[in-house]
């Protein structure tokens, strides 16, 4: 038995989500990056002596649009905590957050149970002057309080995934969810979106939960599946060996992918947690929360269901078209595009996903802003459908809708890319050609191999320059080779 079949991972992750409002969690400073350190700041969130902090109702909206879209119970009445720990970005020497009361209790999101989602500030910046950035070998470490306040939702989930690649999978389908609603920008490489991975082995069987470690701030998808492999990995060697896993804090590394330890684990006594007594309960009415259940829109999940249920699109086709929000709009715009025929909606989610999408993505592009109209590609898609081109034509097209934009059907006129009619005698000919020019390949038929036709399909599809149809030219090939 491998160590992977004698190990089952159980992974729940920590995020965070630093929301877009206007002004801070707690006081009026505006909420603006890039700017010169220290110029959005004032006694509440520089936490001067009598300063009083005063909630802002946009974030908590935010909040429990959050939790709604998690499915979450909205709390009728939360309170805020202060957590006490002392580091230098944060003033107060405490954080405002919510412990045992959360705004959001028990939700889920696809097949993921959500523990609870709440409230708090964030902290501020440290800036460790040093070449790495890192603090270990820095001279000094300066503080930047413009972002010391800044509304964060922590969501937390139960420890409901198994391996690197479910992790950031499901942290993408929260990602799309959470930028559907608007309230946040979720970027990862920005730190608007911060995840955490607590991460344990058990005997595969067992129902236990193991010693876990948390590995902290990844800051791109790719890094938390390394990240959380790597972790995998290392416990699975550890145990393997006989030995015990200690609970701590961890770093990966991305660049050398390595693992390193920040600290043992602080266990919620150590923050001395107790009720904020300048701030009231939060304690949202059935109208605030049904007026914002309102405003929710089709989330990614919602979509991917509809997608494959009702339009009967492939789960991994649904799945990236529902999880790309701008894909989404380009195909449902195509998809009601009233001009000439239309083709099958997976057809159409086909050319979407597999033909767009990567020749945007590799100019840089994004549907939006390219000259391809929903309305072009709809219809090419059905002249492709309609066999009115050959796929390989139809290709071509495209590229010079991406290029130039314009209408298909003139695109096919000018370059000349017509399919050549089955019937028209000259694809006989054509054929007929290239079985002469190929007598290896025809005897190879002839004795039932009808996957040596490459040659001869490719000697035709070159001399037509890609407008025959493939199964056309198969046809007269085995018409021609007397196979019926
Ligand atoms: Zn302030």
């Amino acid at each position: 038995m491998s160590s992977a079949e004698r190990w089952e991972p159980v992974i729940g992750l920590e995020i965070h989500v630093q929301l877009s409002t206007r002004t801070k969690m707690f006081c009026g400073c505006e909420l603006s990056f890039g700017d010169d350190p220290n110029v959005h700041t004032c006694p509440v969130c520089l936490a001067h002596p009598g300063a009083l902090p005063v909630p802002n109702e946009a974030a908590i909206d935010s909040a429990i649009k959050i939790g709604l879209a998690l499915g979450c119970e909205i709390a009728p009445r939360s309170i805020f905590h202060r957590k006490n720990y002392f580091y230098p970005d944060s003033p107060k020497a405490y954080q405002i957050s919510q412990y045992d009361v959360p705004i959001c209790g028990a939700g889920r999101l696809g097949d993921v149970r959500i523990h609870r989602a709440h409230l708090e500030e964030d902290a501020a910046k440290l800036v460790h002057v040093s070449e790495s950035g890192r603090i270990h070998d820095s001279g000094a470490s300066l503080v930047d309080f413009n972002r010391g306040g800044t509304p964060l939702v922590e969501i937390v989930t139960e420890p409901d995934l198994h391996d690197a690649a479910q992790a950031r999978e499901w942290l993408t389908l929260l990602r799309n969810t959470v930028r559907q609603l608007g309230v946040s920008d979720v970027n990862m490489e920005e730190g608007s979106l911060r995840c955490d991975a607590n991460i344990s082995l058990r005997p595969a069987g067992s129902s236990e939960l193991g010693t876990k470690t948390e590995l902290k701030n990844m800051n791109s998808f790719r890094f938390l599946e390394r990240g959380v492999k790597a972790e995998i990995e290392r416990q699975a060697a550890l145990l393997d060996a006989g030995e015990s896993v200690v609970q701590e804090t961890l770093h990966f590394d991305p660049r050398s992918g390595s693992l390193t330890s920040l600290r043992s684990k602080e266990e919620a006594h150590d923050y001395r947690y107790f009720p904020e007594p300048d701030l009231v309960a939060v304690a949202p009415s059935e109208e605030r929360i049904e007026r914002i259940r309102a405003e929710l829109p089709e989330l990614p999940a919602e979509r991917r269901a509809r997608y494959s249920g009702e339009l009967g699109l492939p789960a991994d086709t649904a799945t990236q078209l529902a999880f790309d929000a701008e894909l989404a709009a380009f195909f449902e715009s195509a998809l009601g595009s009233r001009d000439g025929d239309r083709p099958e909606p997976r057809t159409l989610a086909n050319w979407v996903t597999g033909e767009l999408a990567p020749r945007l993505r590799d100019a840089g592009g994004s549907p939006e802003a390219s000259k391809v109209t929903p309305a072009a590609l709809a219809s090419l898609a059905a002249m492709a459908e309609a066999k009115q081109v050959s796929s390989g034509s139809a290709r071509q097209v495209l590229d010079h809708l991406v290029a130039e934009g314009g209408d298909p059907a003139r695109i096919v006129e000018r370059e000349g890319l017509g399919q050549i009619e089955g019937d028209s005698g000259e694809l006989a000919e054509l054929v007929a050609a290239a079985i002469e020019a190929n007598p290896d390949a025809a005897e190879s038929i002839r004795n039932g191999r009808m996957q040596a036709i490459g040659p001869i399909m490719g000697a035709v599809m070159r001399e037509t320059k890609g407008r025959a149809d493939g199964g056309e030219v198969t046809r007269l090939v085995r018409e021609q080779l007397g196979l019926g």
